[in-house]
């Protein structure tokens, strides 16, 4: 399980201003253990958009996001037709999962963080690095801090080959990834935002775990 909390509203409400129709999608996985959840925060979080001019298609509550992303875009297909993008309010593997089998930008609603009471069971993911500011926005779904080996925020290091990572040829270059997510979506624009250093003494555990 990753912990995570709704961003604030003016910064979601920033990912959204270019964007004519969007759907809200909430997983309901961890919705107990987190303070994002439940049928009261979609409805809430529709109802602020609206009030600042956004379309909203529609929204709904379906889980485990990180798990079952395919089948719940499959169940989804109607109601997304005439939509821009999907505003996913879950943790960091939530939205990835999502950005991975959908054509559609997924904007993450939400900060994951550590869980040191799951973390220390050795049950969590490894895709998310639980950072505490989400900056999926920005690389198209796919998290830096994780499929980057050096955990670059920026940009490529320059030791790509042929699409690999210089640090092992059997790992994909997280930033090529990124660059092909975002010319595919129309938004390399997008890659010229800077992202500010984060600050890592919120975030725990390895990035990447090899069994
Ligand atoms: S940027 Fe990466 S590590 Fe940070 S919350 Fe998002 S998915 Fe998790
Ligand atoms: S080659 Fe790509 S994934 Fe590997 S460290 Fe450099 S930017 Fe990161």
């Amino acid at each position: 399980m990753i912990v995570f909390e709704q961003k604030p509203f003016e910064e979601i409400l920033g990912y959204l201003v270019h964007d004519e129709k969007v759907f809200i999608l909430r997983c309901k996985g961890c919705a107990k253990a987190n303070q994002a959840g439940g049928e009261a925060d979609v409805t809430e979080m529709k109802k602020k958009l609206e009030g600042r001019g956004i379309d909203i298609t529609g929204s709904t509550i379906r889980g485990l996001l990180c798990v079952k992303a395919k089948s719940i875009l499959s169940e989804l297909n109607k109601d997304l037709v005439n939509t821009s993008s999907i505003l996913v309010m879950a943790c960091g593997l939530g939205v990835q999962s999502l950005a991975e089998v959908t054509d559609k930008v997924v904007h993450p609603a939400c900060n994951s963080m550590p869980d040191r009471e799951s973390m220390e069971r050795g049950k969590r993911e490894h895709r998310c690095g639980t950072c505490g500011d989400c900056v999926l926005e920005f690389t198209g779904g796919i998290c830096p801090l994780t499929a980057c080996s050096k955990g670059l925020l920026n940009g490529p290091c320059g030791g790509t080959s042929n699409g690999k990572c210089e640090v092992s040829k059997e790992m994909d270059c997280g930033w090529m990834l990124i660059y092909d997510r975002m010319k595919k979506l129309d938004r390399l624009g997008v890659l010229k935002s800077f992202l500010e250093s984060k600050d890592y003494r919120k975030m725990q555990g390895p990035r990447r775990l090899i069994t």
